[in-house]
């Protein structure tokens, strides 16, 4: 085993057999070196820097019908809100003074809001502060659209494609295409965003084979970020009886991205802070090397609920930044506030 994490640490990559292999077989042991070389590598990369970015969940409207999340259209107990433009820049301020040089507005796909809304949330923002980065997770959008956001100043763009195995994608997501979600990830990068790719770990009937082709899509595509965490079930959706992910396969996963994409912007989900409360560090000791913590104004944090069981609904954008940045330093890592773009790593 240790042998296989070295050459995947030295190549940067090992066959689909050997990963499947990898991930069934590792015992403890193993799997504290995979950790130690997945360090290794992230400190060869940013050093001992763990990246802050301010979230800013928007809206809880959305036409999709995704069967694990908990805002899903169908889901009619989900008390559904939306922040005026107004709010969001209220919302920036607030972590701008906190710090906070990058930006995630996420949402539902939520039509109310127009392109020229969007492009003029993103102008605001950027013409009150040069120096940040706003990512947008929007989700799929025409190629024109993203377009107009990019020259309206997005700099990044995050849209996981969930799963790469085919028949699982369809049966998660009625109505949409699996198709149409690579699509929108080659449109992003082709316009020029910093994009991130990324699965949830975990799902109903998900198997090691559709682990590695999720892996095996990322390297091919090389985004510049990767979100990955463990399904959690929601109990008003159709798999609220579902087991979900666990903190093992998830940080498992993330050590092995990081050695397959050695320069990639990788975060410690919430997510992974639900299911384990020391989740998040262990995602950073395994590789990970970004946070998102919570700006939404408190009035509407517990409604953006796309899981049961999620940790800092209550708390103030100040209290989340204190709390992980304590967390942060008592693993042994430091706090950058910087816009923290993707650096190129050598053979990547
Ligand atoms: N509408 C946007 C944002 C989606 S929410 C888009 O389509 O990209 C952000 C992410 O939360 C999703 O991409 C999904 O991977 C994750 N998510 C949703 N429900 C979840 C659940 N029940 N457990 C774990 N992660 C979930």
């Amino acid at each position: 085993m240790k042998q296989m994490i070295d050459r995947l640490f030295q190549n940067q990559d090992l066959s689909d057999l050997e990963l499947v292999d990898l991930i069934n077989n590792l015992d403890d042991d193993s799997m504290d070196y995979l950790f130690k070389k997945a360090d290794e590598r992230r400190q060869n990369v940013y050093g001992k820097d763990v990246y802050m970015r301010g979230l800013i969940e928007f809206t809880n409207f959305c036409k999709n019908d995704c069967t694990y999340c908990g805002i899903r259209r169908s889901n009619k107990l989900a008390d559904r809100y939306r922040l005026s433009i107004d709010e969001i820049l209220e919302c920036c301020e607030v972590g701008y003074e906190l710090g906070y040089r990058t930006f995630v507005l996420q949402g539902g796909e939520d039509s109310q809001y127009t392109d020229e809304d969007i492009v003029s949330m993103i102008k605001r923002i950027k013409e009150k502060y040069k120096d940040i980065a706003i990512t947008l997770s929007i989700g799929e959008k025409p190629y024109a659209s993203y377009q107009k956001y990019y020259d309206a100043g997005a700099d990044r763009y995050l849209l996981r494609h969930e799963t790469s195995a085919r028949g699982l994608y369809e049966k998660l997501h009625p109505k949409m295409s699996y198709d149409e979600r690579i699509q929108c990830l080659y449109d992003l990068k082709k316009i020029g965003y910093q994009i991130g790719a990324g699965f949830m770990v975990g799902l109903p009937d998900q198997t090691t084979e559709d682990l590695v082709s999720d892996l095996r899509f990322l390297k091919e595509l090389q985004p510049q970020m990767v979100g990955i965490g463990p399904f959690i079930p929601h109990k008003d959706t159709p798999l609220a009886n579902e087991i979900g992910g666990d903190l093992r396969m998830t940080t498992i996963l993330l050590a092995i991205i990081r050695l397959m994409l050695p320069g990639v912007l990788l975060p410690a989900t919430t997510a992974l802070g639900s299911i384990s409360p020391q989740g998040r560090e262990k995602g950073l000791k395994a590789g990970a090397n970004v946070v998102m913590p919570n700006l939404s104004p408190t009035t509407v944090r517990d409604k953006y609920l796309l899981y049961d069981g999620k940790i800092c609904t209550g708390d103030e954008a100040a209290h989340c930044r204190g709390c992980i940045e304590k967390r942060i330093n008592s693993s042994g890592f430091q706090v950058n506030m910087s816009r923290g773009d993707h650096v190129d790593f050598l053979n990547q």
